[in-house]
């Protein structure tokens, strides 16, 4: 091995497998030679479980982190699922989290009504899978209804692009539609650069050719609400049942804190999967307007606006206004726009306030509590 360098003989096959790479390996050199690199596979409450050469285990955060106030209070400085850490193993006690290497990509959210906190969902994901779902044509269902909202679909797009990672929609529940190939065009023409495919679960429909659009070793997240089948979809590309679907889970209600939140499963092709639990609330996590690059079609309608500043609400001379007057642009699309940018801003994160004198010491991190966000 000589005339390697240290960080390359880290990525060995059994941590490509689980998506390591030379991004991650370079964070590494340097370090102390007995910690890890590993991947967070699981999330519990305080604990992690970690991926690494040695196996798999429930691993714990270093002591010094707690006490760093700013570790404590921000959800993402904390590991996620999908995130490499260095760790310190020596058996018999648990792996210990020294390191959060830097991420790669990362989807993450902000909330309304929790101005400021964030969220990171998955980390170092390559592309993520924004899954809504069709109700059959004779039922009332709210949840597919809502999730097939295209500007619903439109803010996750959004998200996950800002943070670095490809973004795909699955229309799932296709088998209970008449028109779900209609519906998928319909969108496809909306979103442009964004791919929808249409699943079944159920009949196993649409999930090869899924499945041949990502290279083993790419890291695939779920997300999407409650309902829509992400669970299903996890347990059809496996080929077990690894996450419980709807009926089972609320059956199984009373032993949900002792399950983990998000999970992070390896297929036998060589996916890596992240399923997400359903969330009620979900805004782009400080961006800029240059983070709406999926609505190009706007921004480039907006360059023959008569002012540069121009809101395309009701000022002269308004070009998008024009498109949208015509029929070349979609009145919705471009509310979705306008909404999305003004939350960019609005969530965009502040400068931090500096303290005066000495930072608190904190025996029990506050915001590390995770299930006081709204997960369903
Ligand atoms: P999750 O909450 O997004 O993980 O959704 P689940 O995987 O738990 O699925 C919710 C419900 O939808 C369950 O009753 C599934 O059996 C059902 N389901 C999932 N996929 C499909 C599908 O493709 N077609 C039909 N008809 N039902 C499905
Ligand atoms: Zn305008």
């Amino acid at each position: 091995m000589l005339g390697r360098p240290e960080h390359e003989k880290r990525v060995t096959p059994v941590l490509t497998r689980l998506g390591f790479s030379a991004f991650f390996a370079d964070q590494l050199v340097g370090a102390s030679p007995d910690i890890i690199p590993a991947r967070v596979v699981g999330q519990h409450r305080r604990e992690w479980d970690v991926s690494c050469e040695r196996g798999t285990a429930r691993a714990v955060l270093a002591g010094k982190h707690w006490a760093q106030e700013h570790v404590a209070q921000v959800d993402d400085a904390q590991p996620t699922v999908g995130d490499w850490v260095g760790v310190r193993w020596s058996e018999p006690g648990p792996p210990i989290i020294e390191i959060l290497l830097k991420r790669r990509t990362s989807l993450s959210r902000t909330s309304a009504s929790r101005r400021g906190a964030r969220q990171t969902l998955v980390a170092n994901v390559d592309h993520v899978a924004v899954v809504a779902a069709f109700a059959a044509a004779d039922k009332h269902d709210a949840v597919a209804k809502r999730s097939l909202h295209p500007r619903r679909i439109e803010r996750y797009v959004t998200a996950i692009e800002k943070g670095g990672a490809e973004p795909i929609v699955l229309l799932n529940k296709a088998d209970l539609a008449t028109d779900a190939l209609e519906t998928a065009e319909l969108l496809q023409a909306r979103l442009k650069t964004c791919r929808v495919v249409c699943t079944s679960c159920k009949q196993e429909e649409g999930l090869d050719p899924l499945l041949a659009l990502f290279r083993p070793g790419t890291t695939i997240g779920l997300v999407g609400l409650s309902g829509v089948g992400k669970s299903s979809l996890v347990n059809r590309i496996l080929g077990r049942d690894a996450q419980k679907v709807g009926e089972e889970r609320a059956a199984d209600a009373r032993g949900r804190h002792t399950t983990t939140h998000r999970e992070l499963f390896l297929t036998e092709s060589g996916l890596l999967l992240i399923d997400t639990p359903g969330m009620r609330e979900f805004a782009v996590a400080d961006g800029t307007e240059e983070d709406l690059k999926s609505f190009d079609d706007i921004i480039q309608l907006a360059k023959n606006c008569q002012f540069r500043d121009c809101k395309h609400k009701n000022e002269p001379g308004c070009a998008v206004r024009a498109a949208v007057r015509s029929g070349k642009l979609v009145s919705d699309r471009l509310e979705s726009y306008v909404t999305l940018a003004s939350e960019l801003k609005e969530t965009a994160v502040q400068p931090a306030v500096k303290r005066i004198g000495r930072p608190k010491r904190q025996k029990y991190p506050k915001r590390n509590d995770r299930s006081d966000w709204d997960e369903d």
